[in-house]
Parts: C-alpha cells; sequence; structure tokens
C-alpha cells in the first residue's frame, strides 16, 4: 500500500484527512495530542512542496435535530481553536476556512501554495458527511489533486471525507495514500491477526463493560490466540453462564447463550476470574463495602475488578506470551480503589518489554495505560477506540484503509 513518504505531491493539492477531533471545553483545546500526531504527515506533505488540505470531524451535529439544536451544535464543535493550535505548533500560518463548501472554500483552496496549509471546518457542519453522500463527495474531492487518510480513529466509519473522496479520486487515477499515522496502525494491529509460529503463544486480554459490544472481537481472536483472558464487568457474564454467583455483578442478560456456547466451544482456552474485589455500592459513598470475594459473589455485592489471585493467574499466562492484544479494563479503574487489576496487567506487559510484542486497543483501555504511565512499554497503544476492536474483529480491514486500495 502506497504510504504519503512516496507520494509524488510537488505543486499538487492534497486533501489529508486528519483525525484532529480534540476534546474541546469553552473553545479550549484540553489535550492537543491528535493534533501533534498529525504533524509527522503533514510536515512531509510541506516539503514535498504539496498544497495541503486538511479535513476532520470534531465532535457530533445532529442533522435530525430542530435546527436551532444544530447550530448550537455546530457552534460548540467550531474547527476554528484547531487551526490555532496547528499553526503554533507547525510554526506556519494555517488559513482557516469556516465553512465546508461554496465561493470562501474554493477561493482559499485556489488561492493556496505550494508548501502552505488551509483547515477546513468541521466535516459534519454536512448533513452528507456521515451518509458518505455521492454529491458531497464529489464536490470536496474536486478541491484536491491527491488523497492521505491519516485519521486512523475515523478509519471504520465509511463517511464522505473518509471513504467517499479517496474512491473518487482512486477512480479518476490520482494518488491517494496512507499517512504515518495510519501506516503504523495498520502494520501494528494487522500483526494482531496475522499471528505466525513465533508469535505464539498469542495472549488476548479483553475486558470493559458489555460482552455484547464485543462478540465479534472474540470470534475472531478465539481463532487466533491461545488463550483469552477476560477480566472487567463482561467476565461476570461468562461467570454465570459457568452458573456461578455473581451477586449483583453487571449481567449482559442478552449475551448469556452466547457466552455458554463460546465457553465450549473454546474448551478451556477462556480464563475467567477466580477471585474479584466486590462492594456494596458502586458510587463512592462514605462507609461502603469494599472486600475481596472469591470465585463466588453473594448477593448484594458487585464485581467492580478482578482480585489478587485472578491477577497472579493473569500474570502468569501473559508471562508465556509472545503476542499479546489487550482490550478493555479487568475493571473500573476510573475510581482508585478498583485500579489494581487495571494495573497488574500493565505491569505483566511492561515485564514483556524487549521479549514479545505487545498491542492495547481500545479507548478506555488506552486511556488507562496512559493514565498508569505504562504507554512507553508496549510495543504499540492505538489511537483509535473503536477503529482498532474492528480492526481486529475484521481481519485486518477497515473501510477507510481498504478504499485506499493496494
Ligand atoms: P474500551 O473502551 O477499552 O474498549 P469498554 O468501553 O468496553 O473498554 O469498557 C470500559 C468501561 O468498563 C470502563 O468505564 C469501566 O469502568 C467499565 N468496567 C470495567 N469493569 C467493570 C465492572 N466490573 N463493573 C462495571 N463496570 C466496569
Ligand atoms: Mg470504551
Amino acid at each position: 500500500m502506497l504510504t504519503v513518504k512516496y507520494l509524488n505531491v510537488s505543486g499538487k493539492r492534497v486533501i489529508v484527512r486528519v483525525d484532529f477531533n480534540v476534546p474541546l471545553k469553552g473553545g479550549e483545546i484540553r489535550d492537543d495530542n491528535r493534533i501533534q500526531a498529525a504533524l509527522p504527515t503533514i510536515k512531509e506533505l510541506l516539503s514535498k512542496g504539496a498544497r495541503v488540505i486538511l479535513m476532520s470531524h470534531l465532535g457530533k451535529v445532529k442533522h435530525k435535530e430542530a435546527p436551532e439544536v444544530v447550530e448550537e451544535q455546530k457552534k460548540k464543535n467550531n474547527m476554528a481553536p484547531v487551526a490555532v493550535r496547528l499553526g503554533e505548533l507547525l510554526g506556519q500560518k494555517v488559513v482557516f476556512v469556516p465553512v465546508t463548501r461554496g465561493e470562501e472554500l474554493e477561493k482559499a483552496v485556489a488561492a493556496l501554495k505550494d508548501g502552505e496549509v488551509l483547515l477546513m471546518q468541521n466535516t459534519r457542519y454536512e448533513k452528507g458527511e456521515e451518509k458518505n453522500d455521492p454529491e458531497l463527495s464529489a464536490y470536496w474531492a474536486k478541491l484536491g489533486d491527491a488523497f492521505v487518510m491519516d485519521a486512523f480513529g475515523s478509519a471504520h466509519r465509511a463517511h464522505a471525507s473518509t471513504h467517499g473522496i479517496p474512491s473518487l479520486l482512486k477512480a479518476e487515477g490520482k494518488q491517494v495514500a496512507m499517512g504515518y499515522l495510519v501506516e503504523k496502525e495498520v502494520a501494528n494491529l494487522k500483526r494482531c491477526v496475522e499471528v505466525k509460529d513465533e508469535d505464539r503463544p498469542y495472549v488476548a486480554i479483553l475486558g470493559g463493560l458489555k460482552v455484547t459490544d464485543k462478540i465479534q472481537v472474540i470470534d475472531t481472536l478465539l481463532k487466533k490466540c491461545d488463550y483469552i483472558i477476560i477480566g472487567g464487568a463482561m467476565s461476570y457474564t461468562f461467570r454465570k453462564a459457568q452458573g456461578a454467583q455473581i451477586g449483583s455483578s453487571f449481567l449482559d442478560e442478552g449475551a448469556l447463550d452466547y457466552a455458554k456456547k463460546c465457553l465450549e466451544e473454546a474448551k478451556g482456552r477462556i480464563i475467567l476470574p477466580v477471585d474479584s474485589i466486590v462492594t456494596d455500592s458502586f458510587e463512592p459513598v462514605e462507609g461502603r463495602r469494599v472486600e475481596v470475594a472469591g470465585a463466588d459473589i453473594p448477593d448484594g455485592l458487585e464485581g467492580v475488578d478482578i482480585g489478587p489471585k485472578t491477577a497472579e493467574l493473569y500474570k502468569s499466562y501473559i508471562e508465556k506470551a509472545k503476542m499479546v492484544f489487550w482490550n478493555g479494563p479487568m475493571g473500573v479503574f476510573e475510581q482508585e480503589e478498583f485500579q489494581a487489576g487495571t494495573r497488574a496487567v500493565c505491569e505483566a506487559i511492561r515485564d514483556l518489554k524487549g521479549k514479545a510484542f505487545t498491542v492495547c486497543g481500545g479507548g478506555d483501555s488506552a486511556a488507562a495505560v496512559k493514565q498508569f504511565g505504562y504507554k512507553a512499554d508496549f510495543s504499540h497503544v492505538s489511537t483509535g477506540g473503536g477503529a482498532s476492536l474492528e480492526m481486529i474483529q475484521n481481519d485486518g480491514h477497515l473501510p477507510g484503509i481498504d478504499v485506499l486500495g493496494e
């Protein structure tokens, strides 16, 4: 697959789909990580003498709502502050176009010189963006001579800016390619589904809330992995399926039959908690009970983290692994008292540094890894929550990547 490095784009208008979906509060950027992450691709294109046209979505704009609500959402998700921050980081002027179509945009694009950067308003200002509308895609595609996909976090969505534009440009014989960020994500995540002998034992660690959200990923990983370790709330649905008592732990009722079937088919390759941290209140109220329960959880208590014996058991699997894919925290890591399980997994993976290939993908799990300070100990921590999971469950395929072709 073509990457930005090999593009011939001197003097050309290059549309770059970036992920500038940064957290904003009152127009202030609270974390500019995503802008920083796009810099290598943007700089590469600028050094090649391209005219760079950046597009990204930012937050949500629900076009089905009343017009005044839509206006409110547009105001809240205005891309303007991102242009300012990007200009600071690049050390050069960024032309900001506050609209997503029309004369103002077309004139700004036409005025762009080699080595200059333009950022268009939030793609979601357009109703047709999320529908991959052909008219909108064609309109935007006309603004560019080439396309670079660097928004990994949006690559699982076939929208006008992630799918419509590249498919049209490609059909016209124009250059379409991956940016550096996407290239790295694709290489690392594909390795998790294209398992080689030397990657075994391959251990997957899954956690988080609902089994339903992760059925496809479990199915795919069961075919690839030697063991799947399960923690988090979803482990209790599996424990219930085994006939255990789970007290008032979170139960994904609709997934019980699936869990039973899955355990049968896995023939001992799914590893479940043998103890848990339990509480009588999910809310951090004063005087709540927090204790360790064994394999069964008594009535009135809910499991909120894996227990110490389970952490040891899971470490014993992880320490032998040659490859690890992890998605989903082991407990309610947002609360300090329920972090130990997720931390234990981080530590076990840290101890594999230099000895195994280790990947974390998922919104909350990646946040936990960063929050606890273990990011540098992983071979790769994905920047795309939903996208990384879909990449695994779809066996290495995503619409926004596949469209770029060979
Ligand atoms: P990811 O974003 O990494 O894919 P999920 O979104 O599936 O992960 O799950 C993360 C959420 O699961 C966290 O908010 C965490 O508090 C919650 N969670 C984990 N374990 C439990 C548990 N035992 N009970 C209730 N919630 C849990
Ligand atoms: Mg999540």
